[in-house]
């Protein structure tokens, strides 16, 4: 019996990348903007159809960072999400300022743009939403209430790579948007991410936070991290960026095979992508309701005996964590919508590889 894993990482053919190495061997230029970063931002630019890429390490240090470059003021409130990986928070928190857990949509399960106005106190400066499994958060409501409360708008698309709302590229959203290249990811860059942005005067700043500050061999202009990638991972990036799309039609497929199967099961809800809006194919996430025989964590434990490993994202919620679970913010929060989903949702195994016969076994386990 082989294990079923819930994803598999996108790779290359090994001749391919060895290939894309002997360059980075032959010109002695391991990192620090060279040839294959510069090439990869340009690229990834035109694939995610915005007007500015800067690349980054790691999604985290991305994320870090544009929350940096916001200037947000020191100890003020940023309303986010629960719903999502632990960086999310915790970039907010390392750069001095709070976080206020709004609660989620039941379909996207996006921070509920309904329930943000609510939360905005004279302290607020941002709203920090997640794409989470590839959903789009309701990007046109978020921008009307931040213009109206003058709030700056940062998404965590870690998930949403290539996803267009109406033809645009979910990057153009909010004032900077962060993309992570995971191992995990859908695109890969081994470890890696990028923001995207419209503000040309973002330009500059995120160079200079991304790269210490250096602003040439004498000038140091200002408090930055290392958040640079490396030529390795830009390699890897070039390459993977040729294949990703065959990995999504092909996840497409399971997606179909999925949805025929599952969809008639009492109980198992699958949310629904919004209209008008591409597919990452980075998840795929049932809801196992109140109707269905056992718990979530039952049908967990059952996948485990066979050897199929599920997900239950995202479990716990940020605000059940040691570090915000005393925070009084949460301990007044309405939180009901994630507090009865991150008990419900399973991310079932999601790749291209996927066989039809590990799917027709997935399936019969529930
Ligand atoms: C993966 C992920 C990140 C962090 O990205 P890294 O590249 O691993 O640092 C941030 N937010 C979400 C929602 C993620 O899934």
């Amino acid at each position: 019996m082989t294990r079923i894993y819930v994803t598999r990482p996108l790779l290359p053919d090994i001749k391919d990348y060895e290939r894309e190495i002997e360059d980075v061997f032959e010109s002695q230029w391991l990192t620090n903007m060279g040839k294959k970063h510069n090439e990869l931002e340009e690229r990834i630019k035109n694939e995610l159809k915005v007007k500015n890429c800067s690349l980054f390490n790691n999604g985290t240090i991305a994320l870090l960072t544009a929350l940096k470059a916001l200037d947000l003021p020191y100890g003020s409130e940023v309303i986010t999400t629960p719903f999502t990986f632990a960086a999310t928070p915790h970039c907010i928190v390392l750069n001095n300022c709070k976080p206020v857990f709004c609660d989620i949509e039941p379909n996207t399960m996006t921070i509920d743009a309904d329930k943000i106005e609510a939360l905005i106190t004279p302290n607020t400066s941002a709203i920090l939403g997640v794409h989470v499994y590839g959903f789009p958060c309701d990007v046109e409501k978020i921008d009307r209430i931040a213009k109206k409360h003058n709030l700056k708008v940062i998404y965590d698309a870690a998930h949403a790579f290539s996803t267009e709302i109406y033809g645009t590229g979910i990057g153009n959203f909010g004032d900077i948007t962060m993309f992570s290249f995971h191992a995990t990811k859908l695109f890969n860059t081994i470890e890696g991410g990028c923001l995207t942005y419209n503000d040309e005067n973002l330009v500059r700043k995120i160079y200079n936070l991304r790269n210490f500050g250096i602003r040439g061999e004498n000038v140091v202009e200002e408090v930055g991290i290392n958040g640079k990638m490396n030529e390795f991972q830009a390699s890897m990036g070039l390459l993977n960026l040729k294949i990703y799309r065959q990995e999504q039609e092909k996840r497409a497929k399971v997606k179909a095979f999925y949805d025929e199967k599952l969809s008639t099961v009492k109980g198992i809800r699958i949310p629904k992508m919004p209209n008008n809006t591409t597919n990452s194919y980075q998840y795929y996430p049932i809801v196992i309701e109140d109707d269905y025989p056992i718990s979530r964590n039952e049908l967990y434990d059952k996948f485990k005996e066979k050897d199929i490993l599920t997900r239950k994202y995202f479990y716990p919620a940020c605000n059940d964590y040691e570090c915000y679970k005393n925070d009084l913010s949460v301990k007044l929060a309405d939180l009901s919508v994630v507090n009865d989903l991150k008990n419900k949702v399973l991310c079932l195994p999601y790749y291209g590889a996927l066989t039809t016969v590990e799917l027709n076994k997935i399936c019969e386990v529930i």
